[in-house]
């Protein structure tokens, strides 16, 4: 595949700004691509070339891209007014929906990032229980605010996060229910924070029994439980994972999938909590575009579109591409395992099962690097790293499907 114009942009883009890229993920060896449209599954990059899309833009993109009730709905709410400054009608709408939809939402807040939802919610939670100590998991990721950045094992001069916030953020192994009784036992711990299922180290599930445990533990606490659901809400199930697994935590935050494809957020949780934030309360929350009416419409047609038989349908249609990727590997004598949640799946390398943060650590990453850049050549694009999650929409068709498992068969042959 020719790619020069991607390269020509690439060189110049590079000069004005860090790695050529907004966002880090995006960087990739020798040169990131850019994409000029995307229609259902596919995309096309500026030289022409077309990719079946795995990657789709990290997670919003549920109904695949361009989908015309989203388009529809951005365009008639764009020459009404893009934002007014007040509330507005597909903001409330949009709420109430969430309301509807997500068993822990009493109260919801809009954002306009997975970023915001979490540092809002992190700081509500301190404010709500007057106490510091937050613990995430190992491999975790929340988003690029300071306290879910660093832990206190990982103080450091150069990375901007000062000690006193690092040593506020304890790190624990997802799926162990003993470092949560330990970490939890002095009684300082505002909040757990985690990914229900998590969705930054690869894809991996929860134990049986796990999600539950973890509720018990913080409930006898009093500590917070904080479901992270920016990639799980809309995703596995209408009311996302906390509906999936049947455990409600007290606040989640969403982002991704309820803004339809335009910059979004939200947290939500019990009302007296959410009673806590400004106006209403002494914890502050502010936002110029915070509700913003192209992005609720946005939102409110994907939220609409995804009906439960949609889900139930997209669940089946990726259990069968994954069965095949897997049955690729067995037959191509590759150790590894694929994970799987709903719409949502990741393969690692070279191990036998992946069950926390420090074992997806341990993948062959130089293999699926390997495997990255022969599907892109192959017209598949897939998250460029490997502790990252491929992801299918509604749009996401047999056929594509099909093309994806053949071109994933014949690099791993070429690859053995
Ligand atoms: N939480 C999780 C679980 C995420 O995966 C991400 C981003 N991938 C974020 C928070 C941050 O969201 P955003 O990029 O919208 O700020």
């Amino acid at each position: 595949m020719i790619r020069k114009t991607s390269l020509q942009y690439h060189s110049e883009t590079e000069n004005i700004t860090p790695g050529g890229v907004s966002s880090p993920v995006r960087a990739f060896d020798p040169y990131p691509i850019y994409m000029g449209s995307g229609a259902g599954c596919l995309i096309k990059d500026i030289d022409g070339n077309e990719y079946v899309d795995l990657c789709m833009a990290y997670g919003p993109l549920i109904l695949g891209h361009a989908h015309p009730s989203i388009i529809s709905a951005v365009t008639e709410q764009l020459k009404k007014g893009s934002v007014f400054g007040t509330p507005s009608v597909p903001e409330t709408d949009l709420i109430k929906t969430i309301t509807e939809k997500v068993p822990c939402a009493e109260m919801v807040r809009l954002v306009n990032s997975g970023t915001e939802a979490v540092m809002h919610s992190v700081r509500l939670a301190r404010g709500y229980t007057g106490r510091n100590g937050i613990v995430k998991m190992k491999g975790g990721f929340h988003g690029s605010c300071d306290s879910m950045l660093s832990d206190r094992t990982q103080s450091s001069s150069k990375n901007g996060i000062t000690e006193y916030t690092a040593y506020d953020t304890y790190a624990i192994e997802y799926n162990s229910v003993g470092q949560m009784e330990s970490v939890l036992e002095g009684g300082n711990i505002a909040a757990v924070i985690m990914e229900p299922v998590m969705g930054n180290a690869g894809v991996i599930l929860p134990e049986k029994d796990y999600l539950k445990k973890v509720r018990k533990m913080t409930e006898k606490e009093e500590t917070l439980l904080i479901f992270d659901e920016v990639i799980t809400g809309f995703r596995l199930s209408e009311g996302g994972a906390q509906e999936k697994y049947g455990i409600i935590p007290d606040i989640c935050t969403m982002g991704k999938i309820m803004g339809g494809g335009l910059p979004a957020g939200a947290f939500a949780g019990r009302k007296d909590i959410m009673m806590h934030l400004s106006p209403t309360g002494p914890v502050v929350q502010t936002g110029t575009f915070s509700g913003n009416p192209v992005t609720a419409a946005a939102g409110l047609a994907a939220l609409t579109e995804m009906t439960e038989k949609r889900y139930e349908d997209l669940d089946k249609s990726t259990e069968e591409l994954v069965s095949s990727l897997s049955d690729s590997m067995n037959d191509r004598n590759i150790t590894g395992t694929v994970n799987r949640a709903g719409s949502m799946f990741q393969m690692f390398f070279g191990v036998k099962a992946v069950k926390n943060g420090t074992e997806a650590q341990r993948c062959d990453r130089d293999m699926y690097t390997n495997l990255f850049r022969r599907m892109l050549d192959a017209g598949v694009y897939m998250p460029p790293a490997a502790l990252e999650v491929n992801f299918t929409s509604t749009e996401h068709h047999k056929e594509d499907n099909q093309k994806i498992s053949e071109e994933f068969d014949n690099v791993l042959r070429c690859m053995k």
